[in-house]
């Protein structure tokens, strides 16, 4: 098995008028996030580390913001591109890390909510995502939002899946050697290249 490890970072201005939108969820806010799509920084660093993790580009090589088809795209088509990158190149992910920088609002309050919309998102368990809020202390960027994201991601074992599927098989074809001697009446156990003391029930399992 092997491991990749990814990271992210994106940040957005605050802009009245527009819709809050982090992690894939609207957040009650007199502000919203500007940026070309809905400016969801939460799933954009995510996406960004994803990619990291595959060697696959960033969010920008696959939606460039020149490009009218991304305005005010929910970023959850980014996120499901993401997914499909790693899964393409045989990695699924083992659990994310994250946090956001911002001023306000309070993520205390609805971190569950938050963590649960990005795990359904990303189809993981809520216990494999991390996110933690922080405010810019000492930066002086109370107007902007900020998120960093990592992954680790492990290869999907591939043995498994052929492993599995050859001893499903083999069992497909004794079902269909009995079935087959059943139907014709024959009885005839010889069919299964073995032989049987009698019919057992247990074979058809
Ligand atoms: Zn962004």
């Amino acid at each position: 098995m092997s491991m990749r490890i990814g990271y992210g970072f994106d940040s957005h201005a605050f802009k009245a008028g527009v819709p809050l939108v982090i992690g894939g969820l609207k957040i009650e806010h007199d502000e919203g996030l500007a940026g070309h799509s809905d400016g969801d920084v939460l799933l954009h660093a995510i996406t960004d580390a994803l990619l990291g993790a595959v060697s696959a580009g960033d969010i920008g090589s696959f939606f460039p913001p020149s490009d009218p088809r991304w305005k005010n795209a929910a970023s959850s088509i980014f996120l499901a591109t993401a997914l499909e990158e790693i899964a393409i190149a045989g990695y699924r992910i083992v659990n994310i890390d994250t946090v956001l920088v911002l001023a306000a609002p309070k993520i205390g309050p609805i971190s569950g909510e938050l963590r649960e919309s990005v795990a359904e998102l990303l189809h993981v368990s809520p216990r494999d995502v991390g996110i933690k809020a922080k405010t810019p202390e000492g930066m002086n960027l109370d107007h902007v939002a900020m998120a960093h994201a990592t992954v680790l991601l492990e290869s999907i074992d591939v043995t498994v899946g052929p492993e599995r599927m050859s001893a499903v098989a083999e069992t497909d074809a004794e079902i269909d050697g009995v079935v087959e001697s059943l139907v014709g009446g024959t009885r005839d156990f010889s069919a299964l290249g073995r032989k049987l003391p009698g019919f057992d029930t247990d074979d058809l399992t």
